[in-house]
Order: structure tokens, then C-alpha cells, then sequence
């Protein structure tokens, strides 16, 4: 009986273990991915023709429709194109 809560106790510690990795993975995946995406500014130097008077537009289908989706991280966020889908810059 013994035996059976052992591996009992060994199964919960590895699925626990097993979600714990998958979460840090997940995490650091996505600063990786936010990491590399341009700043604004970089944005703005790499496309001066997608900076206008009315503001940034999407540098693939010029769409001045930028979304703002916001991360869990307070005050970061990723802008992309609500036409084309297209991330486009971080903040
Ligand atoms: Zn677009």
C-alpha cells in the first residue's frame, strides 16, 4: 500500500512539475517574442513613410486601424493592424 502512495505522490510531483515548466516556457517564450518586436520609434525609423499627421498606420496594407492589445505586465503592450493582423510595434 505503501508503494501505491509513493508513486501516487511521485505522478502529482511530476504533472505539478510538468505545468510549472510549461508555464515558465510560456512566459519567456512571449518576452522573447515582445523583445523583438520595434519600439515605436524604431517603428517609426524603419517605415518614415507609415508615420502621417493623423498618426502611425501599418507599415503591409497602410491601415491607419491600430490595435492595442495589453499585456499582463503593467504598461506593456503590443500595437497590430485590426486589418491585416499584422504586429507592428511594442510599448
Ligand atoms: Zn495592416
Amino acid at each position: 500500500m505503501r508503494t501505491l502512495v509513493d508513486y501516487f505522490t511521485l505522478f502529482v510531483l511530476l504533472f505539478i512539475g510538468t505545468i510549472f515548466a510549461k508555464v515558465i516556457s510560456d512566459i519567456l517564450a512571449m518576452r522573447r517574442h515582445y523583445n523583438a518586436l520595434s519600439t515605436l520609434d524604431e517603428y517609426r525609423e524603419d517605415y518614415p513613410k507609415c508615420q502621417t499627421p493623423r498618426g502611425i498606420r501599418c507599415c503591409e496594407c497602410k491601415s491607419s486601424s491600430i490595435w492595442q492589445r495589453k499585456l499582463k505586465q503593467a504598461g506593456k503592450a503590443i500595437f497590430e493592424c485590426r486589418h491585416c493582423g499584422t504586429e507592428l510595434y511594442r510599448r
